[in-house]
């Protein structure tokens, strides 16, 4: 009944300005797909299904993997065995949902995946019975039922804070990827750092009918040290429930990069650069992440054990995992600054 895939007509174009023009022609009744494993998922809970989805499967120009240049297409398990790219991504694509899972998901989708939440990534019946919520269906968030603008307490029927969870994505920005999009109006590069945005429903800003067609690292990040961690209920399977991604570039013992990319405790992934350079502002609201809020000097320090735990404190304070996804947010904060002190200390004494 309400967990069966819904009817739609599948598309299935060989060329990107072929899934474009299908997209501009269908609109909002229309989805791309590319593995799968997520956007079916929530088509069978009834989770903003569409009339019409375009398979990029057969997109041969996504599928291209080079060191320095992904391709959406790229199946995770191809990343976590391309000895060419980063440790840090190697290691984030491999430790993602199961085997079979990474056989099918891609870069794609791992970096468009949609938010995460108790209450949201339900069957339909369930949702029905709680009278649905903002994000799909509803007028209403369970997880922060009231907020306060301009001082004043009110209902929340504005924003949600269901949580991003992709591996990759904090990854990818903490290794200063671009990522390369063609729609309608052509084709457009942007930081995939500014890319991520919003609240757990708008949470990237992708223009109408965009595809992703490739992520790109630059030069330095195949000079860097790299690494990737994540707390899962079940590490052989589970979603993050936080995860750290980070770029490490040493100077004999001083620090001359430091960036370091938090995942699975806001809306959208969080990048801390302790350069200050590449900085994106949080949105206006006390519910997200501010990176740089009393970010600790790093630049041409040596990285002793004492200045990891000040990056780890900094790290971990400011992480506002919400109460939506498994594992109490209290751990999950706490996890935040262990996970980012235990690989900064490996990174340091040798690994890639
Ligand atoms: C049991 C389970 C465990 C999981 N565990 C993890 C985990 O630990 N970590 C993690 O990060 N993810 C996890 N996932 C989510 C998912 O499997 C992966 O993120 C996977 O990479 C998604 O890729 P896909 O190709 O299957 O995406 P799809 O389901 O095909 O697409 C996902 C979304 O991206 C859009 N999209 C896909 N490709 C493009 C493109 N090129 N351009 C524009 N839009 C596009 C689709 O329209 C859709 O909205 C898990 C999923 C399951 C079912
Ligand atoms: S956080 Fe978002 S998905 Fe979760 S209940 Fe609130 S509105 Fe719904």
């Amino acid at each position: 009944m309400t967990m069966l895939l819904p009817k739609f007509e599948l598309h299935q174009p060989k060329t990107v300005a072929d899934a474009v023009a299908l997209a501009k022609k269908y609109g909002e009744q229309a989805d791309y797909l590319s593995g799968g494993t997520d956007l079916l998922p929530n088509y069978k809970c009834g989770l903003n299904a569409r009339k019409h989805v375009i398979s990029l499967q057969h997109i041969a120009d996504l599928k291209q993997i080079s060191a320095t240049e992904i391709g959406a297409g790229v199946t995770l398990t191809e990343i976590e065995h391309n000895t060419e790219v980063p440790a840090g991504v190697r290691e984030a694509a491999g430790h993602i949902a199961s085997p079979l899972l990474r056989e099918s998901g891609t870069l794609g989708g791992n970096l468009m995946l949609d938010n995460r939440c108790h209450f949201f990534n339900q069957s339909y019946f369930w949702r029905n019975s709680l009278g649905y919520c903002l994000k799909a269906d509803g007028d209403r968030c369970h997880v922060v039922p009231r907020i306060n603008i301009d001082g004043k307490s009110e209902l929340n029927n504005k924003v949600c804070v269901a949580t991003h969870s992709s591996d990759l994505a904090p990854m990818l920005i903490a290794l200063g990827a671009e990522a390369t999009f063609v729609g309608p109006e052509g084709e457009r590069t942007v930081k995939l750092n500014d890319f991520y945005y919003g609240d757990g429903i708008e949470r990237y800003q992708r223009k109408d009918n965009e595809i992703l067609v490739k992520v790109t690292l630059p030069d330095w990040a195949l000079n860097v040290r790299s690494g990737w961690k994540k707390l899962a209920p079940r590490q052989s399977i589970d979603f993050s429930v936080a995860g750290v991604g980070i770029a490490l570039e040493l100077e004999g013992k001083k620090v001359k990069r430091l960036r370091i990319g938090l995942g699975a405790v806001d809306t959208t992934p969080v990048l801390f650069d302790y350069e200050g350079k590449d900085v994106r502002k949080a949105p206006h609201s006390y519910l997200f992440v501010d990176a740089t809020k009393d970010a600790p000097e790093v630049i041409g320090k040596e990285l002793t054990d004492e200045l990891i735990d000040k990056v780890a404190m900094h790290v971990q304070t400011q992480a506002q995992p919400k109460l939506n996804v498994p594992m109490a947010p209290d751990y999950r904060k706490k996890m935040c600054g262990v996970l980012t002190r235990r690989l900064l200390k490996e990174l340091r004494d040798g690994r890639e």
